[in-house]
Formats: C-alpha cells, sequence, structure tokens
C-alpha cells in the first residue's frame, strides 16, 4: 500500500518511518522496514498502526543508512507480523517491499518450492524475495530483471540485498511509484507527500521501468534494460 525507501548518509529507520507516516491517509493493517546494518538485513514489522512499530524501534537503535519499508493493505494472507512486509529470502540477503498483486505467484511459488525455497508466509510478495534469490549471481540489478521478466500482475516493488549494499533497486508497473533525488542521498515513494520533507526534485517512473539508486546516482532502465533520459520534476505544491 505504502513504499518508502532511502539510501544515503543518515540514519534510515527513522526517514522510512517518517515517510510512510506521510503515507497514512491510504489505510493499511501492517508496517514495516528493513535496514542494512553491519553487514546484515534488520527486519522489523508488525501487524497494526505505524505506532506499534514505532513503539518497537523506540527501543533499539538500527545503525544503518540503506533501507526500505511499507505498510500492507492486505490481498493475499491475512493481516499479522509474518506476512507483513518487508518479506526476504529465507537466508536473509534479500528484502523486498511490494503494492499489488502479483497474480500468478501461485506457480511461482510452487516452482520455487521444487527448487528448495523455504516459504514463511502467505503472501504472493514473498515469491518475489525469493526469485531474485534464484536469479542472484552476483549483481542485483541482474537478479531483479530476471525476477520481473516472469511476474505478472500490478506492482511496485522496492529491494536492497546485503550483497549489494551499495544500492536499493526499485521497479514498477501498474501501480505508482516516484523517486526522490537528493544530494549524497536518494529517495522512492509509492507518493510524493512522503518525499517533501527531504527534496521536491523528482522522477516519476513509467511502466515496466526500473530505477536503480546510490548515495549519488539515480539510473532508470526500460524493459528492455536501455538506459533511459528522464527530466527532473520540480513538486510546487505543499502537503
Ligand atoms: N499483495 C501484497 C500483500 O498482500 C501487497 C499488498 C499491498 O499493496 O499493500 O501482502
Amino acid at each position: 500500500c505504502g513504499i518508502v525507501g532511502y539510501i544515503g548518509k543518515k540514519e534510515a529507520a527513522p526517514i522510512l518511518v517518517d515517510g510512510l507516516e506521510k503515507l497514512e491517509y491510504r489505510g493499511y493493517d501492517s508496517a514495516g522496514i528493513a535496514v542494512y546494518a553491519d553487514q546484515d538485513i534488520v527486519v522489523r514489522k508488525y501487524k497494526g498502526r505505524l505506532s506499534v512499530l514505532e513503539e518497537h524501534l523506540n527501543n533499539e537503535s538500527i545503525a544503518g543508512t540503506l533501507g526500505i519499508g511499507h505498510t500492507r493493505w492486505a490481498t493475499h494472507g491475512e493481516p499479522n507480523d509474518v506476512n507483513a512486509h518487508p518479506h526476504t529470502n529465507y537466508a536473509g540477503d534479500i528484502a523486498v517491499v511490494h503494492n499489488g498483486i502479483i497474480e500468478n505467484y501461485m506457480k511461482l511459488k510452487e516452482w520455487l518450492a521444487t527448487q528448495g525455497k523455504v516459504f514463511v508466509s502467505e503472501t504472493d510478495t514473498e515469491v518475489i524475495a525469493h526469485l531474485v534469490d534464484y536469479y542472484y549471481k552476483e549483481d542485483l540489478v541482474e537478479a531483479v530483471q530476471k525476477a520481473v521478466s516472469r511476474m505478472e500482475g500490478a506492482y511496485a516493488i522496492g529491494v536492497i540485498s546485503r550483497k549489494n549494499p551499495e544500492k536499493l533497486v526499485a521497479v514498477r508497473k501498474d501501480s505508482p511509484l516516484v523517486v526522490g533525488i537528493g544530494e549524497g542521498e536518494n529517495f522512492i515513494a509509492s507518493d510524493i507527500p512522503a518525499l517533501l520533507k527531504y527534496t521536491r526534485n523528482v522522477y516519476f517512473l513509467n511502466d515496466g521501468e526500473m530505477a536503480i539508486l546510490s548515495e549519488n546516482s539515480i539510473e532508470i532502465l526500460n524493459e528492455l534494460g536501455e538506459k533511459v533520459e528522464r527530466e527532473v520534476f520540480e513538486v510546487t505544491w505543499d502537503i
């Protein structure tokens, strides 16, 4: 339902939670974040309001500067902690947030299970993490491109990997996603209000496009993997 992502030099967790707060109007049943910290991906996700997540986060500090966050409106699998996003592969190398529905997730899930992938949730989203893991060789971008080529349905996704902590990868198809352009930091969000505290310069992604963010760069690729140029859009309104 709501997606945010951050890569930069600041602590990611508070920025993710703050962004999710700005997307609250959409309604949701669970909230969570995944942050790359100490060479690991730390996931915290809970059924309920954002305040439930915030309370848990108040008791700890997650010192990582790359992360993704999500507020969920359940379509596949009841609202509970396990079904909340982000989802990871079993080893916890890859974390994914997703808006929308993966129509062919059952087929993919059955096939991935025959490949030894172990599922823990009832969501369609979890197949994305396992697909990326299945295709992962040494580059997250390539793995996400291959995963997406197998996915049918509507989606906006944000993906991070502890094996490629220098980047954040996002893709959209029939579900909104914008990229926020910062200085020494960059963002993704499912809607502009999540970004306005940090930047007014955004890129809109077209259907099928992928954005590859690092601290200091943003690359946009089309469905064929070709680099595309995008004009910066300056947001002039306030929330
Ligand atoms: N289909 C996914 C789920 O049920 C994502 C729902 C959403 O857009 O929040 O977990």
